[in-house]
């Protein structure tokens, strides 16, 4: 069975995609946390933080530098943005292939809870 974000990667199911190469896309998250909200997600389906093995870790660097690359052309790479992987029942984790958050447009409060 895919993952709702694998029937996006697939186009099974509609977002706002805003940008895809060969390893990755990004869309808008359908509940915006923030004036930019947008997932950063592999097309290669990995449940969890946990399940990445070494040969996923140049894929994960791609997600972070693809995260960096849409805070400046969506121009505020230097106001500041954040960057969030939640992980399992605690982390607040709901889809389970892994994806970034990517949240901009704001200020930020800490701790976020
Ligand atoms: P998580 O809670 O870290 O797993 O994040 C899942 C995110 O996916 C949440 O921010 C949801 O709003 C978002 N989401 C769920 N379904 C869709 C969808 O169909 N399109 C875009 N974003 C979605």
């Amino acid at each position: 069975m895919d993952s709702l974000f694998t029937k996006i990667i697939n186009r099974e199911i509609p977002a706002e995609i805003i940008y895809e190469d060969d390893q990755v896309i990004a869309f808008n998250d359908i509940n915006p946390q923030a004036p930019f909200h947008a997932l950063i997600v592999p097309k290669k389906h990995i449940a969890t933080l946990n399940d990445i093995s070494s040969e996923d870790e140049s894929l994960v660097g791609h997600m972070i530098k693809t995260a960096a690359v849409i805070a400046e052309r969506e121009g505020f790479a230097e106001t500041g943005y954040r960057t969030v992987f939640n992980c399992n029942e605690h982390g607040g984790q709901t889809v389970y292939h892994i994806h970034l958050h990517l949240l901009g447009g704001k200020p930020m409060g800490w701790p976020p809870y």
